[in-house]
């Protein structure tokens, strides 16, 4: 609900602060929140807080006479947080000229005399007036999370992504273009500097916060209710979500960890066209949204903003290791931690990630380059939409591919809908060789691989989408995975008619068990799995199966 308007009454005298705090109060509680002060020193302060929240303030009522600092002192300052806000004076006889004076000089509204009995007749009209033509000119403030930072900023950019990501409505502040937010922000920094600065609605401020925090903060479920599940799920992508809905809807007591965003990598993607039931395709967003209500409607429990660093067994039962140290346990355990793009190994790219370069259609930023030349990096499906998407705000997007076309590694309708988009261009044979920027990026280099010839090109983003890694750590040791860290599972298992090392039942491993038996893997973390979202979902809800044969064993 949105906060509701302030009035606020500014007077040294109490019984006459009293008086018109009670006149203020009868008439306007249902639609203002009516606040009083003692002076205009205390009215500053009330109103900075005010600010800091976003809350609006519709109108200043002030005495004159007011020993430290006057009603038009107040004003003054008052206007710079408030500039919309009505302002009123209540004067003596003696007062009328000063606050003539102020209707030039600070805009004053109006002013009233005292007393203002009956206040029917000499206050409410006055201000009934005034606050209607507020109400119908100053639209109300943003009344949800702002963060304040630069466009330029890694920090900023990740924190933005987080909250996009975890479908968490926001507004943006960029601290370069709103002397507004400039100004609350170097309040924040006096005693914590640092940047994004994020401000809640109940007044609470951030710098520069980490995902736990920021999770808890906005409201994200990230502590576990129980201390014991029949299933916990690692990893909030499809595989994860297909899980968490299955194992929940066949009452399985669930849980599910993710250590970003539920949605996983087909949470950033700009439209997933393949997906069955979807004949126009959705959003990697929307997809996520979806899924995340559905499993928890079914009963799943889902945790954000917490990572697993660590896994292990002690028969019957499973274990998982949060990053703060706590251990849950269960009687089986999924995992299905997808896979992380990989980093493009060249001088500068770290240093200018978030600030130009991205891993990733990172969409919230696609907006900001709005009539630029952008480039992609990357010859696969992720790449190929991205550049679809960003397509439709920039002037010109080039993808840089180092085969000699797209057709290797691109879905066939891509490659087509690419070639129709007039405002892309492919680059074959195409290699970055370096970046160039200090604060932000300005301009890539790349070589052509066949004639070795180099080009700069001047830009403001790169968009890196160069194959992935999978998210296995948690599991080195204790199952077998592949030397490119992918899991091993059911039937790669088996080498030379033999079962893995270790293993100690009478049975080969499911289709979709690791080497250690009630230990799962579902998805891109799978060795031999296609990255696909539906295979991702099909393999998740597949677990769910062979978990309720497992669990008839032990
Ligand atoms: C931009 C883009 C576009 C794509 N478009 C399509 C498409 O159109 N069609 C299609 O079929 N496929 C598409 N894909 C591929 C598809 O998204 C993946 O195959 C799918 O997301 C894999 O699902 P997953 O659950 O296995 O892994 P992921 O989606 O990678 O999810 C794994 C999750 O586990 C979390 N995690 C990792 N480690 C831990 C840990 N230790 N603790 C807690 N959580 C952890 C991660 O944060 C992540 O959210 C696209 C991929 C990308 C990047």
């Amino acid at each position: 609900m949105a906060a509701k308007p302030i009035i606020i009454a500014v007077d040294d005298e109490p019984q006459v602060l009293n008086a018109v705090y009670r006149d203020l109060r009868q008439h306007f509680r249902d639609e203002y929140r009516i606040l009083r002060a003692g002076s205009g020193t205390e009215a500053l302060e009330t109103l900075r807080q005010l600010k800091q929240r976003n809350d609006p303030v519709a109108l200043f009522l002030s005495d004159q006479r007011m020993p430290g600092m006057s009603g038009t002192e107040f004003l003054t300052e008052a206007r710079q947080l408030y500039p919309e806000a009505r302002k009123v004076l209540l004067t003596a006889y003696a007062d009328t000229e000063a606050a003539i004076t102020s209707i030039n000089t600070i805009g004053l509204d109006h002013y009233l005399r005292k007393p203002w009995d009956p206040p029917e007749q000499n206050l409410y009209p006055v201000l009934d007036d005034l606050l209607s033509d507020w109400l119908a000119t100053v639209p109300l403030p943003y009344d949800g999370i702002r963060v304040a930072g630069t466009l330029w900023s890694a920090s900023s950019h990740a924190v933005k992504d987080f909250l996009a990501r975890n479908q968490i409505p926001y507004e943006w502040l960029d601290i370069e273009q709103n002397a507004d937010a400039r100004k609350l922000v170097e309040e924040v920094n006096k005693t914590t500097p640092g940047l994004p600065v994020v401000f809640f609605p109940d007044g609470q401020t951030l710098v520069d916060p980490d995902h736990r925090l920021l999770a808890e903060r906005a409201g994200l479920k990230t502590e576990a209710s129980q201390p014991f599940y029949d299933i916990i799920i690692v990893g909030g992508g499809p595989a994860g979500l297909g899980a968490a809905v299955y194992g929940a809807s066949e009452g399985l007591r669930t849980l599910m960890i993710e250590k970003e965003a539920a949605g996983g990598q087909a949470g950033t993607s700009s439209r997933i066209e393949n997906y069955l039931g979807f004949p126009k395709g959705l959003s990697g967003a929307d997809l996520a949204r979806r899924a995340a209500t559905q499993a928890v409607r079914l009963g799943a429990e889902l945790l954000t903003a917490q990572e697993v660093v660590k896994v292990r067994a002690d028969d019957p039962y499973r274990y998982v290791t949060l990053k703060g140290g706590q251990e849950l346990g269960c009687k089986a355990l999924i995992i299905a931690t997808g896979v992380s793009v990989r980093e493009l190994p060249i001088t500068g790219v770290r240093e200018l990630t978030g600030a130009g370069i991205y891993y990733g259609a990172t969409l919230t930023e696609a907006a900001n380059y709005r009539g630029r030349h952008v480039l992609v990096v990357g010859g696969a499906n992720s790449a190929g939409q991205a550049a679809m998407f960003f397509a439709r705000y920039a002037e010109k997007v080039s993808i840089l591919v180092r085969a000699g076309s797209l057709d290797a590694g691109m879905s066939t309708y891509l490659v087509d809908q690419i070639a129709g988009t007039a405002n892309i261009a492919v680059l074959p044979h195409a290699e970055v060789t370096a970046v160039q920027g200090t604060d932000r990026l300005e301009a890539v280099t790349y070589m052509n691989t066949i004639t070795g010839e180099s080009t700069i090109v001047p830009t403001p983003a790169m968009f890196i989408f160069i194959g992935a890694e999978p998210h296995t750590e948690l599991v080195a040791g204790i199952v077998e995975r592949n030397p490119s860290g992918f899991i091993l599972t059911g039937q790669n298992l088996i080498r030379d008619g033999k079962r893995p090392k270790g293993w100690a039942k009478r049975r080969d491993p499911f289709l979709l068990e690791t080497s250690v038996p009630g230990i799962f893997a579902a998805g891109d973390a799978r060795e031999g799995s296609t990255k696909r979202v539906a295979q991702a979902v099909g393999e998740g809800a597949v677990c769910v199966t062979f978990i309720h044969q497992y669990l008839k064993e032990v």
